[in-house]
């Protein structure tokens, strides 16, 4: 059962309508939100940061968070998912429909989507890590919002995966920004270091969970950019993201970060978000 413009509609009857703006443009929004154990995780943050990406795009959302809140707990429950299920929910809105022209024609309503999906967590993979390749970042200077017009992203993860690798790292002219679907982080001597969360990377969820679990803990966050030489000689590298969680990145262009397992740093982190989740999703 998705929720298509106002109607709930079973899987296969969707019908996009040639001149969707966000079909045609990749002019539309979305947020990719967590379900742990049949319930939403971070959806305040979700909802605060699908505001301001359609502020950012001059879109005036017709919903009110309310409205939106609404559809995301009939989507749970017209899709059965009860406290064992761990699953997650995309929301898109697509600036709407009008003949195709650049510019945003006036009076135009947007088209909004969403649905579920059973999704595991990646457990396994976090305890082994993944291996990352750097790739040069050839998106547009607006990662901070969170726009249907992805290209950019599937092509440098095409191109990691291509060379072998499970993600790409990205950088501008040797700055580390994120990676291609996540925020990047390095722990150097105990300290986190991650790129500021301004126009080069999306403003993560995670990334924030992360930042703030580290910091109550007593863990330095150094919100900064760094280069490729200091990536390279990090003890650790991980990524954060809605799926992928707290991800470990034991290699990079096929050379081991520290000893080229899953650091003591992450796993820390690891331990700390799951216990955070625990209590997040168990109120
Ligand atoms: N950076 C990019 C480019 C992303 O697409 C995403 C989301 N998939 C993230 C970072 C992580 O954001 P979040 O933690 O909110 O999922």
């Amino acid at each position: 059962m998705l929720y298509v413009d106002g109607n709930w509609v079973e899987e296969g009857q969707l019908a996009v309508h040639p001149e969707d703006r966000g079909y045609n443009f990749g002019d539309g929004i979305y947020e990719v939100v967590r379900i742990y154990k049949g319930k939403m995780y971070q959806w305040e943050g979700h909802l605060t940061r699908l505001y301001r990406s359609a502020r950012e795009i001059m879109l005036d959302l017709p919903w009110r968070p309310e409205e939106l809140s609404e559809i995301a707990l009939q989507l749970i429950e017209k899709n059965n998912l009860t406290d064992q299920d761990d699953a997650s929910l995309y929301l898109q809105i697509s600036r709407g429909t009008a003949p195709r022209v650049h510019d945003i024609p006036s009076g135009i309503k947007p088209v909004i989507m969403a649905f579920v999906r059973k999704k595991a967590r990646p457990l396994e993979d976090m305890k082994k890590g993944w291996s990352a390749m750097l790739v040069d970042d050839i998106r547009w200077q607006r990662c901070d919002i969170k726009t249907l017009n992805l290209l950019g992203a599937v092509m440098v993860k095409q191109y990691a995966k291509n060379a072998g690798a499970q993600e790409s790292i990205l950088h501008r002219n040797g700055t580390i920004t994120e990676c291609s679907s996540s925020n990047l982080f390095a722990v150097k001597n105990g300290a986190l270091y991650t790129h500021p969360a301004d126009y080069m990377v999306l403003h993560g969820i995670t990334r924030q969970s992360v930042i703030d679990l580290a910091k109550e803990n007593g863990i330095a966050v150094h919100e900064e950019a760094f280069d490729i030489t200091f990536l390279k000689q990090a003890d650790e590298l991980f990524l954060t993201s809605t799926t992928a969680e707290i991800m470990s990145l034991i290699s990079v262009d096929g050379h081991p970060i520290g000893d080229g397992q899953v650091g003591p740093v992450v796993k820390k982190l690891q331990a700390l978000f799951e216990q955070h989740i625990n209590e997040s999703v168990l109120v």
